[in-house]
C-alpha cells in the first residue's frame, strides 16, 4: 500500500481500488507526523579530559582517511596517547601486540564491538578528541533510541509507575533532539553527566531483568513521540527530580529563554524526600565569597529578592563593616554544591555562629517534575496527560506508525486492508 498528497489530501490506494478520500480524521493529525529527516544519531561525551585512552575489544578498527582499517579481528585493545608536534596534535597508538603508530590530526575514530575503556562498556563508535590543553575528550556516536535506553533507567527508577516512565522517555528524547539542534556545530551534543542527562551504556542483552524490560517497554511504546511547539521546533523539554509544588520558568533560572508556563503540584509539597536542611558556618562562607578586607565578617544572610512563583532569585550577604555582596541564586546553589542546596525554593535562618538554609523541591523546577509525574500516573493519568500538565504550550507529536494503529483501532472494521507504509509529508518548519 501506499499514500500519496494531492491536493492536499491524504489518499490510500485500498487492494488496488480507487483511492479514497481520508482527510477528516487524519488531516486534523497531520502535524503529528515525524518526518523522515528527524536525526538518527547523538553524539554523547563520555569523558571530558584524559591523559590517556585505554580502549578494548573485539575487531577493533581505526578510522584512516575515510575509510576504516581493522587491526585484527580477534579480541585487542590499544593505548592512545597525545603529544603536540609543533602546532598540531600528534596521535600515538600502542597496540596490544606491541605495534605502535603516530599521526596527527584533530580526532581520531575508533569501531568495534564489545568495546570498554577502564572497565567500563562504551558503544561501538568513539570519537577521541584532541583539546586545546594537551588532554584528550571521548565522544560516543550512537543511535539516539540507544542512547534513550542507556538513559532512561538513570534518570527515573525503572519501577515507577509505566506511564511515568513513558512520559521521561519522551522527555528525554525531545530533551535530546532540542540539544543536538543547538548544538549541531560543536564536537557534542549531550554530557553523559547532571549536566544534560546520565547516560551509562547499556550492552544489548537477551535476558532482560524486569526493570529493564520496563525501561524497553516504555521506549518502545513511545517510538518517535516528541514534543514540538506550536511553530513545529523541538520543544525545550527540560525536568527535574521535585518541583516541592510549583514549576518555574527558564528565565527566572537561567536569565533565558522561551516562556513555558508553570504549574502546581499538589502532591509535591507533601512529600518528605522533598524537605531539607543544610547548615554553613559563617567560616565556610567566607570561604566561599572572602571579604575585601580579611579582617572583616559576615554576619548576615538573607533573601533579597524571589521570583513569582516563590523561588529565591538572590541572596545579600552583609558584614559587620558594611560590605554587601548579592548572589544569584544559582550560583550560591553551584558554590555550596547543587546536592546540598537541592533548590532555590528555601528559607535561610541566620544565627550567630552559622546559618541553616531550610528548603523543599530537588532541582531547577522547569519543566516535567519527576516526582509529580509518577504521583500522577500513580492516579491513573496517561503520559499524554501527564505531559500536557507539565508542557501546556507543548504539542505532542506521534509517527505515523503509533498513528497506523490509532487507525486500524478506529477505522479497521471500516477499511479492514489499509496499512501506512510512507512517512508522509514534514510539515513542520525547523527541521
Ligand atoms: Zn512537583
Amino acid at each position: 500500500m501506499k499514500s500519496w498528497w494531492l491536493g492536499g489530501l491524504l489518499y490510500f490506494s485500498i487492494a488496488g481500488r480507487a483511492a479514497i478520500p481520508v482527510g477528516g480524521w487524519l488531516e486534523s493529525n497531520i502535524n503529528k507526523v515525524m518526518s523522515a529527516t528527524e536525526p538518527q544519531t547523538v553524539l554523547v561525551r563520555l569523558k571530558r579530559r584524559q591523559k590517556e585512552v585505554q580502549i578494548k575489544g573485539y575487531g577493533l578498527q581505526k578510522e584512516k582517511g575515510l575509510r576504516f582499517v581493522a587491526s585484527s579481528s580477534g579480541f585487542n585493545h590499544v593505548t592512545v596517547k597525545l603529544s603536540q608536534l609543533k602546532e598540531h596534535p600528534l596521535w600515538q597508538l600502542s597496540w596490544n601486540e606491541g605495534r605502535r603508530e603516530q599521526f596527527v590530526g584533530k580526532k581520531l575514530q575508533i569501531k568495534g564491538s564489545s568495546l570498554s575503556i577502564s572497565g567500563e562498556t562504551v558503544p561501538k563508535s568513539l570519537h577521541l578528541m584532541a583539546r586545546s590543553d594537551g588532554m584528550i575528550g571521548v565522544i560516543a556516536e550512537l543511535s539516539i533510541e540507544e542512547y534513550l535506553a542507556g538513559v532512561l533507567p538513570e534518570e527515573m527508577p525503572a519501577l515507577w509507575p509505566i506511564e511515568a516512565l513513558k512520559a521521561q522517555a519522551i522527555v528525554s528524547r525531545t530533551y535530546t533532539l532540542f540539544q543536538l539542534q543547538q548544538r549541531r556545530q560543536q564536537d557534542f551534543h549531550v554530557e553523559s553527566t547532571v549536566l544534560d542527562q546520565v547516560y551509562k551504556h547499556k550492552q544489548p542483552s537477551l535476558e532482560l531483568l524486569p526493570g529493564q524490560q520496563r525501561v524497553q517497554r516504555a521506549l518502545r511504546e513511545t517510538t518517535g513521540v516528541i514534543l514540538k511547539d506550536t511553530e513545529g521546533q523541538y520543544f525545550p523539554a527540560y525536568y527535574h527530580a521535585d518541583c516541592g509544588g510549583k514549576t518555574e520558568e527558564p528565565k527566572n533560572v537561567w536569565g533565558n529563554g522561551l516562556k513555558l508556563g508553570t504549574v502546581m503540584d499538589e502532591s509535591c509539597p507533601l512529600s518528605p524526600h522533598g524537605r531539607w536542611q543544610k547548615s554553613l558556618t559563617w567560616s565556610q562562607i567566607k570561604k566561599y565569597w572572602p571579604l575585601k578586607k580579611a579582617s572583616d565578617e559576615w554576619i548576615s544572610l538573607s533573601i533579597s529578592k524571589r521570583t513569582p512563583s516563590g523561588r529565591v532569585r538572590l541572596v545579600q550577604l552583609q558584614s559587620q563593616w558594611g560590605e554587601t555582596l548579592n548572589i544569584d541564586s544559582q550560583t550560591f546553589r553551584r558554590k555550596v554544591g547543587f546536592h546540598k542546596i537541592k533548590s532555590t525554593l528555601f528559607y535561610i535562618e541566620s544565627e550567630k555562629k552559622s546559618v541553616v538554609v531550610f528548603g523543599q523541591g530537588h532541582g531547577h523546577g522547569v519543566g516535567m517534575c519527576q516526582y509529580g509525574a509518577r504521583f500522577l500516573a500513580g492516579r491513573g493519568l496517561s503520559y499524554q496527560k501527564i505531559l500536557k500538565h507539565y508542557y501546556p504550550k507543548a504539542v505532542i507529536f506521534e509517527p505515523l506508525l503509533l498513528q497506523d494503529q490509532m487507525f486500524e483501532k478506529n477505522f479497521g472494521s471500516m477499511y479492514p486492508s489499509i496499512s501506512i507504509q510512507s512517512y508522509g509529508p514534514s510539515v513542520p518548519k525547523g527541521y
